[in-house]
């Protein structure tokens, strides 16, 4: 059910027939229950621009089993021979030469803000505004870490918080492990997150030419940014061997990358506290955070997905909100959505699990 309609009915169903302290009786207590959740959630969210990342807890899977897994072969087979490059990429890690080392981290951290920044803070969330400069370093750096293109990652991301842990969400934790962490990739969706996916509002990312721009051209420019350029940068700049740097610098980074990112969607949604709200599955995971430069917070961010800093905190394991900070320093970056301290605390009273320093 659109978000407006819920809203609508919940004003409706309140204001004439039931008052808030006393929630109607049976099936309709459960119906009223959601529709008060998802009002507060909206009432809390801080940004005009987009509603379409809150999560809506009237949506619920249907009844009866799965279809049947549909594997998807050539991701599988290209999956297994990037993991196996890269596992000889380790043993040619002690050989490299010093600056290929630092080059790898350096695409390593691109690769990271070009997610954790770009696609995840501000294109799925809108979370701040960036001018083009920055917009543009975003956007290559997105496209070196090739996770699909933005428009795409952003619709499967906002698809993720509004119906979390049901069939219409990607990356279904309720699946197990393997499937949040990769097992999606690798097999056909479900058709509820296509039939779901289809009812979000994305205009604003069509809207932007430079996010259309890259799903445009984004095969020839992911051969550049994440294959090409980062093989050759070693060999030409400095002397590495081609194999050094094709097995170091492109493959061993590009599957750390992935791996570190897809924690997110696994490990971060079934092991840790949830100090803000304990109803629902994602979870505070400091060291995801550590090596997604600050996208570990889960638990906060699932609650408050409007918050720039995905964290109640700025810096705290979080280079990207101390990246973002920097480029708002340089007049880069604006208008950062942060929610209250008092808003926080009102949540963490209200549903969190009793893990939050102030408890
Ligand atoms: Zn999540
Ligand atoms: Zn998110």
């Amino acid at each position: 059910m659109p978000v407006r309609l819920l809203q609508e009915k919940l004003s409706s169903s309140y204001t004439t027939t039931t008052p808030i302290t006393v929630p109607p009786k049976g099936s309709l207590q459960n119906e009223g229950e959601k529709l008060e959740k998802i009002s507060l959630y909206l009432a809390e969210d801080i940004r005009p621009e987009m509603k379409d990342d809150i999560y809506d807890p009237s949506y619920q899977d249907a009844e009866g089993p799965r279809p049947k897994l549909e594997y998807v072969w050539r991701n599988i087979i290209l999956m297994g021979l990037l993991h196996l490059g890269a596992l000889h990429g380790l043993t040619l890690v002690p050989t490299c030469k010093f600056y290929t080392w630092l080059w790898a981290y350096f695409c390593y951290w691109t690769s990271i803000e070009g997610i954790g920044a770009g696609a995840h803070r501000l294109w799925s969330h809108r979370t701040y505004k960036a001018r083009l400069p920055l917009r543009l370093f975003l956007i290559i750096a997105n496209t070196m870490a090739f996770q699909n293109d933005v428009y795409e990652w952003a619709r499967d991301h906002r698809a993720h918080h509004k119906f979390s842990e049901t069939d219409a969400d990607p990356h279904n934790s309720r699946r197990g492990f393997f499937f949040s962490h990769v097992g999606w990739l690798l097999v056909r969706k479900h058709p509820a997150v296509k039939e779901k996916g289809r009812t979000l509002d994305l205009s604003d990312l069509r809207a932007e030419k430079l996010v259309m721009f890259q799903r445009r051209y984004y095969k020839p420019a992911v051969l550049l940014m994440c294959f090409i350029l980062p093989t050759l940068v070693p060999c030409f700049c400095w002397g590495e061997t081609f194999l050094h740097s094709l097995y170091v610098a492109t493959f061993l980074r590009y599957a750390v990358v992935l791996n570190i990112t897809w924690l997110v969607n696994s490990a971060a949604h079934l092991y840790g506290y949830r100090p803000y709200d304990k109803n629902i599955e994602p979870r505070e995971s400091p060291l995801v955070s550590l090596g997604t430069m600050g996208e570990g917070f889960h638990n906060y961010h699932h609650a408050f997905p409007y918050d720039y800093s995905t964290s109640e905190y700025r810096w705290h394991i979080n280079f990207t909100t101390f990246f973002i900070d920097c480029m708002a320093v340089l007049g880069l970056a604006y208008d950062r959505k942060k929610v209250s301290k008092a808003a926080i605390l009102a949540r963490v009273k209200r549903t969190g699990d009793g893990s939050h320093k102030s408890d």
